[in-house]
């Protein structure tokens, strides 16, 4: 059985220089994560913010952590102090909470839009109107607290290739008909676009993701 530490190594070594691994750590022990960390990963992804928190607390400070999954308003303070990345940004409220929660603590918080691309009617996300209504609000104008880096999405969980194509393609057209709506600013740095998942890394990738989120492939299955 290959360890976490060859694990990533592969994935260093083979993945093109634009594109950031997020190693997901969620349901994974500190002490995988350090083995992790000790080859090299710097950034982890977790989903739930109680297990963020304590995570982040007893780990190496020099981690770069990112909030993947799915996050309530009222929980945004408990991690406004450290996180580097929020990538499930779905909606007004929760933009404009995150940024008063940075401003408290004289941050500038990175985001990602998360759009719905997927079949299934369960996955979070705007569609493409909702986006396009967030991107001309004035609640968007106003959240000086964020930074928005550009857009996250979830295929559907399939066997069906074709599919997965598909929709990270429609992903990625609609991250560069948005990419230059606003000029380059401290608010606006449309550089990312998060996309692949153990499962289909490869596809996004192909398809022009910037940055995939793995887990079961880098620490096991959950
Ligand atoms: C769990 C999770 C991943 C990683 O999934 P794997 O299949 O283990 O690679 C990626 N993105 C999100 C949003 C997740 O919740």
């Amino acid at each position: 059985m290959s360890s976490v530490a060859q694990n990533i190594r592969d994935f260093q070594q083979r993945l093109p220089p634009h594109v950031t691994l997020i190693a997901v750590s969620k349901t994974k022990p500190a002490e995988l994560i350090l083995e992790a960390y000790n080859a090299g990963q710097k950034i982890f992804g977790e989903n739930k913010v109680q297990e963020l928190v304590p995570k982040s607390e007893q780990l190496p400070k020099d981690i770069s952590w990112h909030l993947i999954g799915h996050l309530q308003s009222n929980k945004v303070k408990y991690i406004a102090p450290f996180v580097s990345m929020i990538h499930s940004v779905d909606g007004l409220p929760l933009l404009q909470e995150v940024s008063k929660q940075a401003l408290k603590h004289q941050r500038i918080i990175d985001v990602l839009l998360q759009i719905h691309i997927a079949k299934e009617e369960s996955k979070f996300g705007l569609d493409k109107e909702e986006l396009q209504a967030v991107l001309h609000s004035a609640e968007l104008k106003a959240a000086t607290g964020v930074r928005v880096r550009g857009l996250m999405g979830m295929a559907t969980n399939t066997e069906d290739q074709a599919l997965i194509h598909s929709e990270f393609h429609q992903l990625k057209k609609i991250f560069d008909q948005t990419k230059f709506i606003f000029p380059e600013s401290i608010h606006w740095k449309f550089d990312t676009l998060s996309m692949g998942m153990s499962s289909d890394y490869e596809i996004a990738i192909s398809e022009g993701s910037t940055m995939i989120r793995v887990g079961s492939a880098l620490f096991g299955s959950r």
